[in-house]
């Protein structure tokens, strides 16, 4: 899978041998807007009032998915252990749909990390 402006292209078969290291690691923020948090209420057949106070955090205006801490990890609530598997896969965010092409892997900075984080992701040549 390729995207324009990348300069590596990403294979999804890497994920049945990964067990989400996109998840988990380094806290972080997954961002989630209004209508991504009405779809996965929904999804788990809860009121949003509910939804927000147990899995979600403010930071500022917005709102980001909790993390748990297992083992010096911050994982991603909704990432099933046992399984490796995203508990919510078919309504995830948009930021979890759209990994590894995220604009800051464009950017020479930060495109390393996507390298180190990610078996899926290889090189152009
Ligand atoms: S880190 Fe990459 S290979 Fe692993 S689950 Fe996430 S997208 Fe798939
Ligand atoms: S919502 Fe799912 S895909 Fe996104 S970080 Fe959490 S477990 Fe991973």
């Amino acid at each position: 899978m390729k995207r324009e402006g990348f300069d590596f292209y990403f294979d999804p078969a890497a994920c049945g041998n990964c067990c989400g290291a996109c998840c988990r690691g380094e806290s972080g923020f997954i961002w989630v807007n209004k209508e991504e948090i009405s779809k996965i209420a929904r999804f788990l057949n809860i009121d949003i009032e509910n939804f927000i106070k147990s899995y979600l955090k403010k930071v500022k205006y917005r709102f980001s998915l909790k993390e748990i801490k297992v083992a010096g990890e911050n994982i991603c609530i909704f990432f099933d252990l046992k399984s490796c598997r995203c508990e919510i896969y078919p309504v995830r965010p948009s930021q979890c749909v759209s990994y590894p092409f995220w604009d800051r892997y464009r950017e020479e900075k930060h495109k390393n990390e996507v390298f180190e984080e990610c078996p899926g992701v290889k090189r152009l040549l």
